[in-house]
């Protein structure tokens, strides 16, 4: 399917690297040793964005799509056990709208937000899963959160949102820290013998591009034993010095120069360096302000991706029939852990390749009956509920603000359900969670009103559904007792520090039921493998 994706792609202009004979280009990626990854620069996903984008910008203006931007979905509409809609919130007015569908199709992305600094867009929410989830989708595996390791590290207290440096970095980039604990000298000043090359010592077979959550534990393991760089220790150097002048060396032999100083291969190699990953390092330079081809990066792990969502089957249809969801919105595809370049192949094959063949099964038995009045009961009561919530948030008129508390939610989770979760802290979190819930509702305050242009007001809306989700991850993370790929449980490891999955107990997917206030029930999904035969990954 990715030879037909690509194709897709191309055909909306996306420009893939291509070899000098025409032929698509490859690079490696972490959790791979062959160059097996489709790429464009360093802006893959963003030139994918923008080719999806500008198709469906054509359609729209041919009318074949009616595009409702500044909106936001906060209700399914269920009739007969069915979706058959959805109420939304004009983002600009305030107004409620009530839509019909034949059927409802969820593309809203993933959840990454809850811990509240990650790399996803501020705009990224739960919500529409998570209305979609408390009218009887079940959502699965919520704990499997994928933490990348090369995003510029927090620097302070300030900060809403984290920068990823893309994965592509580490093709080249050296990861070390010093191995002299309490060190304060500049990275440049660390001679080449007291640096730790942590991942190429640990995983020599794959060194520096091991997957994502082996990469992402390795730097929080030496950060926490005191290696850590920078001011907050909570730093990693990612090094490009070595293949500045790797690149330097090969460039001067393409050219056939001879004698050639230290000083011009360093500047060759810098220019081919500039070629393959110029625009990362200009913008690693204008967020920190230091020079990546002078210094090396310092990077750290950070909230990504999130392989939990909503249940579907093949057809990605959720519990609830006719509610679909795609992209990461919905749990498949990528099990506990999801190596590179893979959330971009799925959300274009659930769009372009999938629902496209799917979705007409369920239509063939529905599209002959004439759309819902949405002055049918089951919209106005939908409508009413949605009305009367963002009523009750507005009266709380407490003293905190929706960020504060986004924030102290998201700390819970991220030291309690991060990169590394243990049962103590987990019955800690849900605990906390569920006392930061009642805060929530009881002391809340929402600046401004209901019907107008009101960020404040769709944030506490936001919120207000991740604080729910973040109970349901931590219960989640607490009943899968083992380690497997974002879910690193730490009674579960080997000697080495390695995941340690338990395959007996804990071969499938955990999805839950919503049954009411902080009340879910599991369904397992045993995982049958007829195939291949799963078994411990090994990088080393
Ligand atoms: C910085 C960064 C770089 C990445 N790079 C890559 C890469 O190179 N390759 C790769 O494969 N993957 C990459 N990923 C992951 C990939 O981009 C995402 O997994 C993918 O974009 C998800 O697509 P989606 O369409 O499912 O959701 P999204 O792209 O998140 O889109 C969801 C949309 O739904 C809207 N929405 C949400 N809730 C509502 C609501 N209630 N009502 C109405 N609208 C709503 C959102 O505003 C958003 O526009 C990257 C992710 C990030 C954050």
């Amino acid at each position: 399917m990715s030879v037909n994706i690509i194709d897709q792609c191309v055909a909306q202009g996306v420009p893939f690297a291509r070899e000098y004979g025409g032929l698509l280009s490859n690079r490696s990626f972490g959790g791979t040793q062959v160059q097996r990854t489709f790429y464009a620069a360093g802006q893959t996903g963003q030139q994918l964005l923008i080719g999806a984008y500008q198709a469906l910008e054509r359609q729209v203006a041919l009318g074949n799509v009616k595009m409702y931007s500044r909106h936001e979905m906060l209700e399914v509409v269920k009739i007969d056990g069915k979706a058959r809609g959805i109420i939304a919130r004009d983002l600009v007015s305030g107004n409620l709208e009530k839509h019909f569908g034949h059927a409802v199709l969820l593309c809203t992305g993933g959840y990454g937000n809850v811990f509240y600094l990650s790399t996803n867009a501020m705009g990224s929410n739960v919500t529409a899963a998570w209305k979609a989830h408390r009218q009887g989708a079940l959502f699965s595996n919520p704990c499997f959160t994928q933490i990348h390791p090369t995003c510029i590290p927090v620097s302070g207290d300030h900060q809403s949102k984290l920068t990823l440096m893309s994965e592509s970095l580490r093709n080249d980039g050296r990861i070390w820290v010093p191995k002299n604990l309490n060190e304060t000298r500049k990275a440049v000043d660390i001679p080449e013998e007291e640096r730790d090359y942590y991942l190429e010592r640990r995983y020599p077979a794959f060194g520096n591009l091991v997957p994502r959550d082996v990469a992402s534990r390795a730097a929080k393991e030496r950060c926490d034993a005191g290696y850590g760089v920078g001011t907050s220790k909570q730093a990693v150097y990612l090094d490009y010095a070595a293949a500045i002048l790797r690149y330097g060396k090969i460039e001067a032999g393409k050219q056939g120069l001879e004698n050639v100083s230290q000083e011009a291969i360093i500047a060759m190699g810098k220019e081919v360096v500039k070629e393959k990953y110029g625009n990362l390092f200009d913008m690693y330079a204008k967020i920190t302000g230091e020079d990546p081809y002078e210094v090396p990066m310092r990077i750290y792990p950070a909230v990504h991706y999130t392989m939990g969502g909503l249940w579907v089957d093949y057809e990605l249809q959720t519990t609830v029939p006719g509610l679909y969801a795609l992209g990461e919105a919905n749990f498949s595809d990528h099990g506990a852990n999801r190596l590179g370049a893979s959330a971009l192949m799925q959300g274009l094959a659930d769009g372009y390749f999938v629902i496209p063949y799917t979705i007409g099964n369920y239509l063939a038995d529905e599209i002959y009956s004439k759309g819902v009045d949405t002055n049918h009961p089951a919209f106005e009561e939908a409508e009413k509920a949605v009305r009367e919530r963002i009523e009750k948030l507005m009266s709380i008129k407490g003293t905190q603000t929706v960020e504060s508390f986004h924030k102290r939610l998201g700390k819970i989770i991220w030291d309690k359900c991060g990169m590394a979760r243990n049962s103590e802290g987990l019955k800690q979190a849900i605990a906390e969670v569920q006392a930061l819930k009642k805060e929530f509702w009881s002391d809340v305050r929402i600046p401004g009103e209901i019907n107008e242009m009101n960020p404040e007001l769709d944030k506490a809306n936001r919120v207000a559904d991740f604080i729910e989700l973040g109970e349901l991850m931590c219960i989640d993370a607490l009943n899968r007792n083992e380690s497997c790929g974002g879910h690193f449980r730490e009674e579960y490891q080997t000697e080495d520090g390695e995941a340690l999955r338990d395959d007996e107990n804990f071969m499938y997917v955990a999805s839950w039921e919503f049954k009411g206030e902080h009340n879910w029930e599991l369904h397992k999904e045993e995982l049958k493998y007829e195939v291949i035969k799963p078994s411990q990954r090994n990088y080393k």
